[in-house]
């Protein structure tokens, strides 16, 4: 249990080795998708940054309790244009309860993470489930006099909580720096200051989601949901919180001054923010017209993409870069990714048929102690890749017969690839092999078919020849007859 697990705090912006607060055990919340709409690459990247981790601490043999919210209440981005919440938009447009609207992007979204290997955390709180343990915490604030309440909403007072404790601390913003570049906003007559933010807002008669509350009917701020499920699942004090870095601020600035203020402390010991995915260098977004969510990626079907790209390439492509660093993406950076994945996995497939020599001809590095120390030093995983990478030229020449390995050196080099390559970074080579598995198998009884096809020409039996080809051509598929032979497609 004692390891030098270093992780980024972006509290003091310095590295410094990873203790629990309690022996063994590790907390980790992490804000979780917004179900309103299909999984993108973002929400891939958060993810998966945050399952390497979970693996990588439960691997050291700590016992890991990973809270990831599902954010369902349906105040965020409010659609600037018809003041209508997106859940409740989508619920009015498909003529559906809200609850199914939410479920529906639920399912999608645990598809996806199925199909990236990511494991399903430990507790998959919903918002919408824990709206009286959040009229609780407003309560609390209340009572320790950092929030007011304001026809019918409750505001967290944030001059006055800055007057006790410094707000900004994560992000490094002051406040008088906010207030001069805020913007005028919702809610602002009701507001004291416009840094205030919402603990509760009173519902408007067509908000279709709202709850009882002793000062109006409403609905909870955004950030109120964290704060309140972090402290249920994972008590006054945990270990990790993580999210995207476009939350740090003010999603989590607002979550740290609402537990000083409930709890008289800070809740958070790590912060940890995994950094944004840009497409052709630009931010991605609906705006730009560059969003492609992840089932897009899978079947291929959007204008920036040529083809399809599996599940594992995306996933390795995310880890390919470090978490803190921006990634942008483009075909070619994948296709890299694919071509870099293909090579590595090969690699693998060939260690399991290496033979040892009686006497090795060379001595491999320890790239086990390499890539722990990679992992240790801030989850760099671009550095275990390249590890593995290094370690593969000493497999792929004893395949090869141009050198020779011990057992021991053998046994080393698997445990490095079982370890890192499948468990750590999660490689499920399974679903890849099921799919080229499935679409060999496709490929094949194409070509048959053409075969029988031949053959019926040079038969003169024009019959089945052309009910094959019009049978597929049916089936979609485009069949085109050259001088070197028939070529097919899906059309
Ligand atoms: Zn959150």
């Amino acid at each position: 249990m004692d390891n030098n697990l270093s992780l980024y705090n972006s509290l003091s912006r310095i590295k410094q080795p990873f203790v629990p607060i309690h022996k063994g055990h590790v907390g980790m919340y992490v804000c979780g998708p917004t179900v309103y709409g299909d999984a993108h690459l973002g929400h891939a990247r958060a993810a998966i940054t945050f399952d390497t981790l979970f693996r990588y601490l439960q691997h050291l043999g700590y016992k890991v309790r990973y809270v990831r919210n599902i954010t369902d209440v349906g105040h965020l981005e409010h659609d600037a244009d018809e003041g209508e919440d997106k859940i409740q938009k989508k619920a009015r447009l498909e003529q559906l309860e809200p609850m199914e609207v939410v479920q529906m992007y639920l399912n999608r979204y645990h598809d996806d993470m199925k199909k990236l290997n990511v494991l399903p955390p430990s507790i998959e709180p919903h918002a919408s489930g824990h709206i009286i343990e959040q009229i609780e915490y407003i309560k609390k604030i209340l009572d320790a006099g950092y929030a007011y309440e304001s026809n019918g909403s409750v505001y967290f007072d944030v001059p006055k909580y800055n007057q006790d404790h410094p707000y900004g601390k994560l992000s490094g913003r002051n406040i008088e720096d906010m207030i001069s570049s805020t913007r005028e906003l919702d809610g602002q007559d009701e507001k004291h200051s416009p840094l205030d933010f919402a603990l509760w807002k009173k519902a408007s008669p067509e908000h279709i989601m709202h709850w009882p509350s002793p000062w109006s009917e409403g609905f909870p701020g955004w950030h109120l949901e964290c704060s309140t499920m972090g402290e249920k699942y994972l008590g006054e004090s945990f270990d990790i919180h993580g999210g995207g870095l476009d939350l740090l601020f003010p999603h989590h600035e607002c979550e740290i001054a609402q537990s000083v203020a409930a709890q008289g402390h800070d809740a958070v010991k790590y912060w940890i923010h995994n950094n944004m995915i840009t497409i052709s260098g630009k931010k991605m977004g609906k705006s730009y017209n560059n969003f492609i969510t992840l089932e897009q990626f899978f079947n291929g079907d959007h204008p920036l993409l040529t083809r399809a790209f599996s599940p594992m390439v995306i996933r390795f492509f995310i880890l390919q870069a470090h978490y803190r660093s921006t990634l942008d993406f483009s075909e070619e950076a994948l296709e890299a990714s694919e071509k870099a994945l293909q090579r590595l996995t090969d690699t693998y497939r060939r260690l399991g048929t290496l033979l040892p020599a009686e006497k090795a001809s060379v001595e491999v590095p320890e790239y086990l102690s390499l890539a722990y120390e990679a992992m240790d030093d801030d989850m760099n995983t671009p550095i275990v890749i390249s590890h593995l990478f290094d370690a593969s030229k000493f497999i792929n020449s004893a395949s090869a017969g141009e050198i020779k390995l011990s057992k021991e050196d053998i046994a080393k080099l698997r445990h490095l690839f079982d370890l890192f390559f499948i468990n750590l970074l999660g490689i499920n080579l399974s679903s890849e092999n099921e799919n080229s598995k499935a679409s060999k198998a496709y490929e094949g009884a194409v070509d048959l078919l053409m075969e029988i096809r031949k053959n019926a020409k040079a038969q003169k039996d024009w019959a089945t020849s052309d009910l094959i080809r019009n049978k597929l051509s049916d089936l979609g598929f485009d069949i085109k007859d050259t001088k070197n032979g028939v070529e097919w497609s899906v059309k």
